[in-house]
């Protein structure tokens, strides 16, 4: 297919609500229900771009959602180019901010985008922008909460059971020090000693406490240290990485490009992270998982489809 011509038709965006089989329980909040916003860019050429949001708070979905349609509408009948449309989609946004919902929107209709030039190419979209398909070293962070410690080693061994794994990751952030090397130690004991072993306090800490606890927790071998303080306190990133032997890691809750490069011209961060999030009840075809590896899938576009059943179960109106 000439994919130079695909023009846009209309965009849907669904709500949905999943349950989690393990809650998540941290310093930003407690969920035991999971909200996404799955998007269907529909072409003329009959390709269909799908992308979803996962925007933590169910009611987001009611002013992300006609942020979507109302971008889509003044694309309807246009060709799609996605570094175009999103650099005008981000312009778009200069009188009302760059941040948060308005770029959120924006964001959702780029994947969808992208997924639908990579069907039109008949190619995954990880070769279509140069890379290749195959195994992708991954963790597993779908438990290990700010939980009762005396829980974390069951919850490690399930972990670790789900695909092999060799590495996961554990909230941090306890009142006391003693209980986060306790959990540590559980962890450990349970996963063995090999385990790369993440840990995340989900910016839960001031400065002050951030660089007594994570100067304490130094020594331990930890495999990096996730977001300790609120995500744009640059400067005071730039403090702990320089000052910390392990790593610093950070950019889950960047909006766009500028933000990781202003973080990494700053040194606010020794690593910096997209994100990728757990959607097992609605996805059709989860990646597959072996041997702590993520399978991405050779078949053209992102690999993204889902369940419509599913989706019918668990859709709500925001
Ligand atoms: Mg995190």
């Amino acid at each position: 297919m000439n994919f130079e011509k695909l023009t846009l038709r209309s965009v849907t965006a669904r709500p949905v609500l999943v349950p989690l089989r393990r809650p998540i329980v941290s310093k930003v909040g407690l969920f035991d229900q999971w909200p996404m916003i799955l998007i269907e860019l529909a072409t003329e050429q009959g390709i269909v771009g799908r992308s979803y949001l996962e925007p933590y708070l169910k009611h987001a979905a009611r002013y992300i959602v006609p942020a979507i349609h109302d971008l889509a509408d003044q694309r309807k009948g246009r060709a799609i180019h996605p570094i175009e449309d999103y650099q005008n989609g981000r312009r778009a946004l200069n009188l009302i901010g760059y941040e948060g919902v308005s770029m959120i929107a924006v964001s959702g209709l780029d994947m969808a985008a992208w997924d639908a030039l990579a069907k039109a190419a008949g190619m995954p979209l990880a070769v279509l922008l140069g890379g290749s398909t195959g195994p992708v070293p991954a963790y597993n962070s779908n438990g290990l909460w700010l939980t009762e410690v005396a829980g974390l080693a069951d919850d490690a061994r399930a972990l670790v059971a789900e695909g092999g794994f060799n590495a996961l990751k554990l909230r941090l952030g306890r009142d006391k020090l003693a209980d986060d090397l306790a959990a540590i130690e559980a962890v450990r004991s349970a996963a063995g000693a090999d385990i790369k072993l993440m840990v995340d306090f989900n910016q839960g800490l001031s400065l002050g406490d951030a660089l007594h606890r994570c100067h304490a927790l130094d020594r331990h071998g930890l495999y990096w240290f996730e977001e300790p303080i609120i995500y744009d306190n640059l400067a005071g990133y730039a403090q702990l990485t320089s000052e910390l032997t392990t790593p610093v890691q950070l950019g889950e809750n960047f909006f766009g490009p500028r933000a990781l490069h202003q973080a990494l011209s700053m040194g606010a961060g020794d690593y910096v992270m997209p994100d990728l999030m757990r959607a097992d009840p609605i996805l059709a075809a989860p990646f597959e998982l072996k041997d702590g590896f993520l399978m991405i899938p050779n078949r053209p576009g992102a690999g993204v489809e889902w369940d419509e059943d599913a989706v019918r179960r668990y859709q709500y109106d925001g």
